[in-house]
């Protein structure tokens, strides 16, 4: 009779155990920012144009717990699409909406249909010694500027896709006339690193050898993509 009864609340101390286990994937204030204003609301992007926007900018995102059911998670890559898509970039980062976590969208150019890819927890594993200075980069982060980074031309690169398929691929392209798939991608990387392009300028092949003046070079009519 009394393992009757036990056995249910051993089969309940089970199962809430296992709840327990699963570990939480954003914190209560990324939870609250995720959730804000409903389901179809775009973000609001950081820009270094406000101190504490360059503040959380600049710190640097850590992977998430492998739990792709989670509902605030897919909540987080729908609305950073929607940012996206809002925005007319190539390509987003969580931690430009304030959530340090290692996720971006990017857009992948060279494919057909140019479809939006989901990237979590990435890593980049091989690149070329060699670098190319990209003529063009431009951030959502940083309005009205564009300029030249150091970019590696190819990497090879591993992460998760939104339904917890592992990926590794190689990717290409570092020109704005033909495709810039590799750039999308570093660019994307650096910023769950707390790194920006303007860290990374150079002089372009055929420049005059003076790097854009950056402080004095604010364009509002930039019509390159950002990202
Ligand atoms: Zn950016």
């Amino acid at each position: 009779m009394r393992t009757l009864f036990l056995k249910p609340i051993i089969l309940f101390i089970f199962l809430v155990s296992m709840v327990a286990c699963k570990q939480a994937l954003f914190t209560g204030a990324e939870r609250d920012l995720i959730h804000n204003g409903g389901e179809e609301a775009p973000f609001d992007v950081l820009t270094i144009l406000n101190d504490e926007d360059v503040e959380k900018l600049r710190n640097v995102s850590e992977d998430i717990p492998l739990q792709f059911d989670d509902t605030t998670l897919q909540l987080l890559l729908k609305k950073l699409s929607i940012t996206l898509k809002a925005a007319n970039g190539v390509g987003i980062a969580a931690p430009q909406v304030g959530i340090n976590k290692n996720i971006f969208l990017f857009i992948r150019l060279d494919l057909p249909d140019e479809p939006v890819i989901t990237v979590i927890n990435p890593k980049i594993v091989r690149h070329p010694i060699e670098t190319v200075c990209f003529e063009g980069d431009g951030c959502l982060s940083i309005p009205g500027f564009s300029g030249n980074s150091v970019r590696y031309p190819w990497v090879e690169v591993e992460y998760y896709t939104e339904n917890g398929e592992p990926v590794r691929e190689r990717l290409e392209g570092y020109s704005r006339q033909d495709t810039f798939s590799a750039v999308i991608f570093q660019h994307e990387y650096d910023h769950l690193q707390g790194v920006l392009f303007t860290d990374k300028r150079c002089d372009a092949p055929d420049s005059d050898g003076e790097k854009d003046d950056f402080d004095n070079h604010f364009d509002s009519d930039c019509e390159d993509d950002d990202f």
